[in-house]
């Protein structure tokens, strides 16, 4: 089977602004932010989307959060803030059929979103 997009920017197939990566998760830069600072972290398993999660995945949920989290504070977001946005589906826009966290702060985000 061919390989997503992600899956091949997970293995370093095609170019990316890492921010972070270890064997399982991989943390970069988004290649057309929305806000000053808009990075996206993907597990590097192919899982299509966040449909997709089951109760198996909480170890790997909870160290993407953990990524986030540091990725967020090291990108200068604490204290202001910050949002995660998954999305699913058409209606949501999701682009890329690869699941991934997109992080976005660095000024102030509006609500509800477009
Ligand atoms: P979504 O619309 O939620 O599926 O988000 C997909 C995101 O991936 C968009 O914000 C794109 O700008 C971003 N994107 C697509 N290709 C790349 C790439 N090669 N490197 C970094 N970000 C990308
Ligand atoms: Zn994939």
């Amino acid at each position: 089977m061919e390989k997503c997009l992600f899956c091949r920017l997970a293995a370093g197939e095609i170019p990316s602004d890492t921010l972070f990566e270890d064997d399982r998760v991989k943390a970069f830069k988004d290649i057309n932010p929305g806000a000053p600072v808009h990075f996206l972290v993907i597990p590097k398993e192919h899982i299509a989307s966040v449909r997709d999660l089951a109760e198996h995945d909480a170890d790997l949920l909870g160290h993407i959060f953990d990524v986030i989290n540091t990725q967020a504070k090291r990108a200068g977001l604490v204290p202001n803030g910050y949002r995660i946005v998954v999305n699913h589906g058409a209606d949501a826009g999701q682009s890329v059929q690869h699941l991934h966290f997109h992080v976005l702060g660095g000024r102030k985000l509006s609500w509800p979103p477009g």
